[in-house]
């Protein structure tokens, strides 16, 4: 594709008055009605034959053409009396209090004028248009100020503004006419003032006297399958526009009583600017008959499911499916099932060739409805033809080089797959397809870390990439095995996951010891083709393991499971020699998917394609492990010693003592402030302290006597899933619960939370200390707490969850066309340089060890040292 460059300038938006609306209109619109009662568009109404075609066959009267090539004409309406256009209102005021009623100019005395003259010419050669508008402020409030008028020394009454378009000028109200007669006697020489560049507009403008109205190409009519017309809402406004307005100008021209005459104005006004937009504050929103709020102009063009968002910047797309996913470890990582139905729909465009062409037929005998058959042929001529019943055998015999045949997906097949929010690169990535019975996608548990997902309801989409292009750049750039590390941070994202890691875990533990046979059979499940290490009886986890490896694999690290000062001197640190597991515990810190060392090792100087061969193993194997072994967890795991309780028991009571302690010391004045903080806010802090220490004195007791054998204890010291605080929670005591950053303050009437306590009690119980443990239940207030400090948890999360989607979204629209050109530079789409090296170090981080580059280890690798 040729690429055209040009380079703008500038862009300016200028607005119709009165006499460019009559100049593009191509017709007055004066009749209410729509059609007549044969259904034939009136004469001079909202759908005339001059604003445009909508029906197939029919011609625009204006230009001749049919529908698709008439591009539809706007025609006005003259109102009867001068109506404020509503995205003027704030404008209006402005003017109005910045403009003398008597002789127009813009208070402002001769020598400030001529300052801001000369600071508007600064900011049109070097200026932001944040220092305009700020400028534009300044002047705003500076004019408003003067209650005299430099000028011509009239008095300038205050103006009072009432939203969306009401004014007063002190006490008077005034009527549109009045405020277009005020904004008109400012001179054009002043406008520069107000902001506005007078050879694009005028202020008396933003009052309507002619208003334009949209082509009905904008607004088409609908047809229901009943036969009924059902019109667009731009279309019903503007009916009520025009009855209005002509019920306007009849009472007018009648001389009916002011009253009825400032009523129907008023509903003009009203009509006007719910077309234009329909959610202003301070007017009820108009509604359709069955009650639906109307969409006017702005809602059209506006948020999310406006005509940016929706329409332009993201459009719907074929050759994709989404359905829900569920979790397949037997399928490689770079894998996804599709399910046969979704296989049958999408196609890849084959041409076809001397070489391939019996194949074809083959695929074109097989049809739409079997697997890898195929939904259409292409013939030499262009030709887009339906594979049927009727004609499959027909098109296979005719077949030949130079066609194409949409043929079905099938194993192998390179897809994209998506899962929102797309918040990063590894959002989106190319999978090789795998077809399988059943109605869901089918994704490896390893890949769960980089789309953050899981299996409670999940959807995901598949895009069906059409061109050779495309599929290259699907498995070369966006490929599972090109982005197993993280852009990031400079680690694995892919990798060993949950069940995985506590598999491995007890796998390489050091007295995991398996019979031959079960060790035959394990690695032969999990697809590992290696000799067993040795002839002997009995083999060991850390031998399975090791068959994992490549033999010149060398590296020694302390293990997170060390950490926990659960594990055995031998289990604490890996070390392996020449492929050889010979100590330590494999756990997440190994080859967990957040940058575990053995596995990003594996991946950075074994390659992708070792790394993903390593991580599907390595998987495999965990799950393998685990399913032959068996790991359950009950209630009974969360079972602690009676004396561990009495002590848990003891230490918070003591706390309880403590807190009651601080709050004596509190009311006598005793208590010596922290610094920065009052009284109230030091014993607060104190309190919760002293309770917090009790609490982590509990969890560490809770951690003392489990069994490192324990279930849950194994998730956790492995980094499978969990921690122990997970655990001291449901075995030991919840501890304090904060509201509002803080113990509970408010509840029944200010001088207590629950009336159950007394009064201005400030005690542990009354203020969210929960002393039970979920395991043995809590007590009714407990309850209330957990549960209102998990109420605002939800809150928040909810509250955040937009926010940092609209932080993302004003970032990645500002940096998406960005890109790292030939000479490492940083540029946008018009070649301006952004940074001189990508980062400030050049460094591609998902190529780097967590950022940097490892001097020591390329020098060891440089000297030939271990790999
Ligand atoms: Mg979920
Ligand atoms: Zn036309
Ligand atoms: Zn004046």
């Amino acid at each position: 594709m040729e690429i055209v460059k040009k380079d703008l300038q500038g862009i300016e938006f200028r607005f119709f008055g009165p006499d460019s609306v009559r100049k593009l209109s191509v017709m007055e619109v004066s009749v209410p009605e729509l059609y007549d009662q044969d259904g034939f568009p009136v004469e001079g109404g909202l759908m005339d034959p001059r604003l445009g075609v909508v029906d197939p066959g029919m011609r625009c009267r204006s230009c001749g053409g049919k529908v698709g090539h008439c591009p539809g004409h706007f025609g006005h309406i003259e109102f009867a009396k001068p109506v404020i256009h509503v995205r003027f209102g704030k404008k209006i005021y402005m003017w109005l209090s910045m403009a003398c009623p008597s002789c127009g100019r813009v208070a402002v005395e001769k020598e400030a004028r001529d300052i801001y003259e000369r600071e508007f010419q600064r900011i049109d050669n070097e200026g932001t248009n944040s220092e305009r508008a700020k400028l534009i402020r300044d002047i705003a409030k500076e004019a408003k100020k003067h209650s005299v008028c430099p000028h011509c020394g009239a008095d300038k009454p205050a103006i009072t503004y009432e939203k969306p378009t009401t004014y007063y000028q002190g006490e008077d109200k005034l009527t549109p006419v009045e405020v277009r007669e005020n904004l008109e006697k400012i001179p054009d020489e002043d406008l520069f003032l107000l902001g506005v560049d007078s050879r694009a507009f005028r202020p008396e403008w933003a009052v309507m006297t002619s208003f334009l109205v949209p082509p009905v190409t904008v607004r088409p009519c609908i047809t229901l399958e009943t036969g009924e017309r059902s019109e667009d809402d731009l279309t019903h406004k503007l009916v009520d526009i025009m009855r209005i307005n002509l019920r306007l100008r009849e009472n007018m021209a009648s001389g009916a009583p002011a009253v009825i005459i400032e009523d129907l104005w008023e509903l003009l006004q009203y009509h006007a600017t719910t077309f234009i937009d329909n959610q202003v504050s301070g007017i009820p929103p108009a509604r359709h008959r069955a009650g639906r709020i109307l969409k006017g102009v702005v809602q059209r063009v506006k948020t999310k499911q406006g005509r940016f968002r929706r329409n332009l910047a993201g459009k719907r797309v074929n050759f994709s499916a989404r359905t829900v996913v569920s979790p397949d470890a037997r399928i490689g990582v770079d894998e996804v099932g599709i399910p046969d139905e979704i296989a049958r729909d999408l196609t890849v465009s084959v041409y076809v060739t001397d070489e391939n062409v019996e194949q074809m037929k083959e695929v074109i005998r097989r049809g739409p409805e079997a697997l890898d058959g195929a939904n259409y042929v292409i013939d030499d001529q262009g030709n887009r033809l339906r594979i049927t019943d009727f004609n499959q055998e027909t098109l296979a015999e005719q077949v030949a080089p130079g066609w194409m045949v949409d043929r079905h997906l099938k194993d192998g097949d390179v897809v994209l797959m998506n899962r929102q929010p797309s918040l990063h690169r590894m959002s989106l990535m190319g999978h090789r397809v795998r077809v399988l019975p059943g109605r869901t996608f089918r994704i490896h548990p390893s890949i769960c870390a980089p789309y953050n997902a899981d299996f409670d309801g999940d959807e995901m989409n598949l895009h069906d990439p059409q061109g050779e292009e495309a599929r290259a750049e699907a498995l070369e750039l966006l490929g599972v095995r090109k982005n197993l590390r993280s852009p990031r941070f400079g680690g694995v994202i892919i990798g060993g996951w949950r069940t995985q890691i506590s598999g491995l875990f007890l796998l390489t533990q050091k007295d995991t010891v398996l019979s031959r046979e079960k060790a035959f059979q394990l690695i032969y499940d999990a697809g590992i083709e290696a000799e067993l290490p040795s002839s002997k009886k009995e083999i060991t986890g850390r031998e399975i393991f090791s068959l994992l490896l490549p033999s010149d694999f060398n590296i020694r690290f302390k293990t997170k499971a060390s950490k926990s000062g659960k594990v055995g001197e031998d289990d604490s640190e890996v070390v392996v020699k020449d492929g050889k597991l010979l100590k330590g515990v494999i756990d997440s810190s190994a080859v967990g998917s957040f940058g575990g060392r053995i596995l990003d090792r594996i991946v950075q100087e074994y390659g992708p394609d070792f790394g993903t061969d390593f991580i599907n193993k390595l998987a495999a194997l965990g799950l393998l492990y685990l399913k032959m072994r068996g790991m359950t967890v009950s209630i009974e795991d969360f079972e602690i010693p009676e004396e561990t309780h009495k002590e848990i028991n003891q230490t918070l009571s003591k706390a309880k003592r403590e807190v009651r302690n601080i709050i004596k010391k509190a009311e006598a004045g005793k208590l010596k402030s922290w610094p920065g903080m009052s009284m109230v806010e030091t014993r607060e802090s104190e309190i919760i302290h002293t309770l917090n220490k009790a609490r982590d004195e509990a969890v560490r007791m809770v951690g003392d006597v489990l069994s490192p054998s324990n279930p849950a204890a194994i998730m956790a010291i492995s980094g499978a899933r969990g921690n122990l605080l997970n655990v001291a929670l449901i075995a030991g005591a919840v501890g304090q619960q904060a509201i509002g950053g803080g113990r509970p303050k408010r509840g029944y009437y200010s001088s207590r939370t629950f009336p159950h306590f007394v009064k201005h009690d400030l005690g542990a119980e009354s203020k969210g200390f929960v002393r039970s443990s979920y395991g043995s239940g809590l007590n009714p207030f407990e309850f209330f707490w957990v549960s209102a400090s998990g109420r605002e948890g939800l809150t928040d999360t909810g509250v955040k969850t937009p926010k940092s989607g609209y932080m993302y979204r004003r970032l990645s629209n500002a940096l998406q066309d960005l890109k790292v050109e030939y000479d490492g530079t940083v540029r946008d789409s018009g070649g301006n340089i952004i940074q001189f090296l990508y980062g400030e170090d050049g460094i591609d981080v998902s190529m780097s060890d967590k950022g940097f580059i490892n001097l020591d280890r390329l020098a060891e690798l440089a000297r030939g040292g271990d790999k």
